[in-house]
């Protein structure tokens, strides 16, 4: 039995449909005049830390990892990369989400983590934190709350716990109690911040854990929303069992509109219309188009490094605008994560078809 007896329902937050007549103007006026189409700063990830506590058989990152450890210094963080975008109104134009995230290491682990997150509070930069939760303590939790608050205006701050990583390595308990504790602090303060709760659809793991319960649990303590995710390639080169597809499917029917599952990554493309509003940077400071592809090991994408030039230096230069230009000529084989997937392909069809 496939992957694809699951439905994908899941709405992809920096996909705004509204936005397509936005994307698509500005790729007609690029075709017009020959050069490439500018889009403007929408998401900023940043992996501040190499380090992870945990080992997981199906992280992402795990064939991208760096030997060498690594943390990217709060001072380039905040003179390369946080105080040029409140700077310039080009880079602020499109409230860019500043995310604290990585590829087999965990943002939380940071050592200055306390220090960055007072950072975005203070520069009034929505952000998102996408975690294992294992650091998590009741002091982190209350800066992260209290820094949501600051931000101010409609706009919403996230946070994306793990749960798969706690399972594997029997701690979803501690992990229940801290996002328990998280969401009693949100509630207290009524801070602006999504909590989202991903779970993989993998066999092994899934052999192991009660699901109905855990999402019940989940529902019963009123988070925001839980995501099946089916896993990346290679683990998706593996069937889902029949009865695990079903399980999926009735919960989420059970679950109502708290739970969505979300399909597979997708295929390499010609063009990188994400790298025109992405940038990703990893501890070593280096510059990627996506989170995917934020490690040494693509190196042949990386166009610039925020230990060198600050981030308004690196947006849109010489080296930005080659990787779009001649992104088919690269040899570099990468695969989008599902958000991205759909973006490059909606534009990609734009750009085939529509723009004239
Ligand atoms: S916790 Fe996350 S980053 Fe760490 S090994 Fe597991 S999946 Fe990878
Ligand atoms: S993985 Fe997708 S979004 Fe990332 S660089 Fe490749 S084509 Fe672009």
């Amino acid at each position: 039995m496939t992957n694809k007896n699951i439905k994908d329902n899941y709405p992809y937050e920096n996909l705004e449909y509204d936005n397509f007549n936005y994307y698509k103007s500005v790729l007609n006026n690029s075709k017009k005049k020959k050069v490439a189409p500018i889009f403007g700063l929408e998401r900023v990830e940043i992996h501040p830390t190499s380090n992870c506590q945990y080992k997981c058989s199906f992280c992402y990152g795990k064939n991208f990892k760096n030997r060498n450890k690594s943390e990217l210094s709060l001072s380039y963080i905040d003179n390369n990369i946080l105080k040029p975008i409140i700077r310039n109104k080009n880079l602020l134009k499109h409230d860019p989400i500043i995310i604290l995230a990585g590829l087999f290491s965990e943002p939380l682990l940071y050592s200055e983590i306390d220090a960055l997150i007072n950072l975005l509070g203070k520069y009034k930069l929505r952000f998102a934190v996408y975690t294992n939760g294992l650091s998590l303590n009741n002091s982190l939790s209350e800066i992260i709350c209290n820094n949501a608050l600051q931000i101010g205006g409609s706009s919403k701050c996230y946070i994306s716990f793990n749960i798969s990583a706690s399972i594997l390595h029997d701690n979803y308990s501690l992990l229940l109690k801290k996002i328990k504790f998280f969401l009693k602090i949100r509630n207290k303060m009524k801070a602006p911040i999504i909590i989202n709760l991903p779970i993989l659809i993998e066999n092994d793991l899934l052999s192991k854990i009660n699901l109905p319960k855990i999402q019940k649990d989940l529902l019963k303590i009123s988070v925001d929303r839980i995501r099946y995710s089916i896993p990346q390639k290679p683990i998706n080169l593996i069937s889902l069992k029949l009865k695990y597809a079903n399980l999926i499917t009735k919960l989420k029917k059970d679950g109502g509109d708290k739970v969505y599952i979300r399909s597979r990554s997708g295929k390499h493309f010609d063009k990188c219309f994400v790298a025109l509003n992405t940038i990703s940077i990893d501890s070593f400071g280096n510059v990627y188009p996506c989170s995917q592809t934020c490690s040494k090991i693509f190196n042949k994408l990386s166009y610039g490094s925020i230990k060198k030039d600050k981030i308004s230096e690196i947006w849109y230069n010489k080296k930005h605008m080659a990787l779009y230009n001649n992104f088919v000529n690269i040899r570099c084989y990468c695969r989008c994560n599902h958000a991205d997937n759909q973006f490059n392909s909606i534009l990609s069809f734009f750009d085939k078809n529509l723009i004239k």
